[in-house]
C-alpha cells in the first residue's frame, strides 16, 4: 500500500490537550501534515512503534518540521532500541537538534507533557515492536501496532479507545513463498481483540491490498455487527474527536 499510496502513510497526529504527538511518521507524513495544516514545529516528540519503513520512512523530515529546520532545539524521539541503534531511524546529525531520544523497552511508562503512555509488550514482529497504552488526564486508549496474533495481546490494551493496525483480511499462515514472514494482524483477529478488550469505539486502520479491495468501511460496519461495539475504519485525512467518547452510542456517528 505505500508503494501505491492508494492510502496515505502519514502515521497518526495526537492532539491531546496541548501536548502534540505524532506516531509512526510513515512516507509523505510531511505531505500530509502541511496539506491538512498541521503545526509540525508544535510537535513535543515522534513516536516510532518500529523501524519498518511504512511506520518511520518521514522521520528525519519531521524532525526538521519539529525544530524548524534544526534552529529551534525542540521535542523528543520514541522509539526501540534497533530503531536507534547501528542503522538509526534519524540521521546522526539531527541528534543535536532534539531535546533527546528515549528508548521504548517492554513494560516502561513514559511522560510527555500531561500525556503518560506505556509499552506494555513486545510485539511478534520482524523487528522490536511495541504497541501503547495512553493516559491523558480526561482518556485512555490504544494502540496496538504490527505484530502477529498472540494470545496475551487482550492481556494489555484496555481503555475506552482502540486503535488497531489490520493489515489482512484472513489470517495467514507462513508458506515458504513468503519472501518476508507474515506477521500481522487480520480482519477476525481484530474482531476478537475488539470483542475481548470492550472499547468503546475501535478504529481499524493500516490495510493491506485485500481489506482495501474488501471496503474497509463495509468490513468496519460488519466487525460492528458482530461484535456489538462501534467500529471505524481510518479514512486519509480522518479525524477522531475525543469527545465523542462520552456521548451515548447511538449519537456517535463518526465525521
Ligand atoms: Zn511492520
Amino acid at each position: 500500500m505505500i508503494i501505491s499510496q492508494l492510502l496515505a502513510s502519514g502515521g497518526i497526529w495526537l492532539s491531546l490537550g496541548g501536548t502534540e504527538l505524532l506516531l509512526d511518521p510513515g512516507p509523505g507524513s510531511i505531505v500530509q501534515v502541511t496539506k491538512r495544516k498541521m503545526r509540525a514545529e508544535r510537535l513535543d516528540a515522534i513516536i516510532v512503534s518500529h523501524r519498518h519503513l511504512d511506520h518511520s520512512g518521514d522521520v528525519n523530515v519531521m524532525v526538521e518540521a519539529m525544530t524548524q529546520g534544526g534552529l529551534r532545539r525542540h521535542g523528543r524521539l520514541f522509539a526501540p532500541a534497533d530503531a536507534l541503534g547501528p542503522e538509526p531511524v534519524m540521521f546522526s546529525y539531527l541528534k543535536d537538534s532534539i531535546e533527546g531520544t528515549v528508548t521504548l523497552q517492554e513494560g516502561k511508562s513514559y511522560k510527555v507533557g500531561e500525556v503518560s503512555f506505556t509499552t506494555p509488550v513486545k510485539h511478534i514482529h520482524r523487528v522490536e515492536t511495541y504497541g501503547m497504552v495512553f493516559r491523558t488526564p480526561r482518556h485512555t486508549f490504544s494502540y496496538i501496532a504490527d505484530t502477529r496474533f498472540f494470545r496475551g495481546i487482550v492481556d494489555h490494551y484496555s481503555g475506552e479507545l482502540l486503535i488497531i493496525n489490520t493489515v489482512f483480511l484472513e489470517p495467514r499462515l507462513p508458506s515458504p513463498h513468503d519472501y518476508l514472514p507474515v506477521e500481522h494482524l487480520s480482519v477476525p483477529d481484530a474482531a476478537y481483540i475488539i470483542k475481548a478488550l470492550k472499547p468503546k469505539v475501535a478504529i481499524l486502520t493500516h490495510f493491506g491490498m485485500n481489506v482495501w479491495r474488501a471496503k474497509p468501511w463495509e468490513v468496519a460496519e460488519q466487525m460492528t455487527q458482530a461484535v456489538g461495539i462501534k467500529v471505524i475504519a481510518a479514512r486519509d485525512g480522518m479525524r477522531f474527536d475525543f469527545s465523542k467518547l462520552n456521548v451515548p452510542d447511538h449519537e456517535n456517528d463518526e465525521s
